[in-house]
């Protein structure tokens, strides 16, 4: 069974990575400037995601995505904003992804909140697709990844490509996969965790890769941000609180503007260097 399902995932894997380069060939833009921004709010609907205490997942991740889009729309008002859901509602995991490429999005932020049976474990952690270095890391992704369970044809959905969130093998195979964006995602996520220590003031578990299927897809720099732990009483009390849920919309968005400035300064020197270039040549 184990074999069979290796031989049924691997090609279609290969077309869809395939595909994906095509995808990041054509817009050679993604990355280099943002004009777009999906905000993802995890989970919703009849899928709370994990819980803690009596606070689920799902509502936790709404406040802090729209508290992160009122920032970014009250501060970069050129930034064109979607999110994936406003309200309550189931969202499928390949519809995630479908919204952020049909808009041609130059960022895809996604955010939950972890879980741990160790009511000790806390602190944030920002993953971007790629194989995980350590079981904590799988975890976190399967845990994610189960969201697709509790959508009624996740079998039949092309866009998971066989992927049986039940298999272990399926797991390790899809780990292996790489978003084409990952350096930009890596530096979006690097500077998320900076600022929720050094602005947020919070614990920082750093970036992490893992496979995630509402990542796997984006056609864009994107970032899962794990908030903190509902399972740890500490965590739990930032996540709950109207204060603690805009200290890390704030977190993020500080990340973005300083990724935006860098894109910029980018920007200027490559124009400059052209400009010195054609008058070197004259
Ligand atoms: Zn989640």
């Amino acid at each position: 069974m184990a074999k069979l399902l290796k031989i049924l995932f691997i090609p279609v894997l290969i077309l869809c990575t395939s595909l994906l380069f095509i995808a990041a060939t054509h817009k050679e833009v993604a990355g280099n400037e943002i004009n777009t921004i999906v905000i993802d709010a995890g989970h919703g609907g009849h899928d709370p995601g994990t819980h803690g205490g009596k606070t689920n997942e799902k509502d936790v991740a709404l406040k802090i995505a729209l508290k992160l889009g009122k920032i970014i729309s009250d501060s970069l008002p050129d930034i064109k904003l979607i999110y994936t859901r406003k309200t309550d509602k189931f969202i499928a995991l390949s519809e995630r992804s479908n919204i952020a490429n049909k808009n041609n999005a130059d960022l895809f932020i996604s955010i939950h909140c972890n879980a741990n049976n160790n009511t000790s474990a806390k602190g944030t952690e920002t993953f971007i697709m790629g194989l995980h270095k350590t079981d904590g890391n799988l975890a976190v992704s399967k845990r994610e990844n189960a969201a697709i369970l509790l959508e009624e044809d996740y079998k039949d959905n092309k866009a998971y490509g066989g992927f049986d969130p039940n298999s272990p093998i399926g797991h390790i195979i899809f780990s292996m996969l790489q978003n084409a964006y990952l350096d930009q995602s890596a530096m979006l996520a690097g500077k998320i965790e900076s600022e929720f220590v050094d602005s947020g003031k919070m614990n920082s578990r750093g970036v992490k890769q893992a496979g995630f299927l509402v990542l796997w897809k984006t056609t864009m720099p994107s970032v899962l941000v794990e908030t903190g732990f509902l399972t740890n009483a500490r965590d739990r009390l930032i996540l709950v609180s109207s204060n603690g849920q805009q200290k890390i919309a704030q977190s993020i968005y500080r990340a973005v503007k300083n990724r935006l400035t860098e894109l910029d300064k980018e920007k200027a020197k490559k124009e400059a260097d052209k400009t010195k270039a054609e008058t070197e040549s004259k």
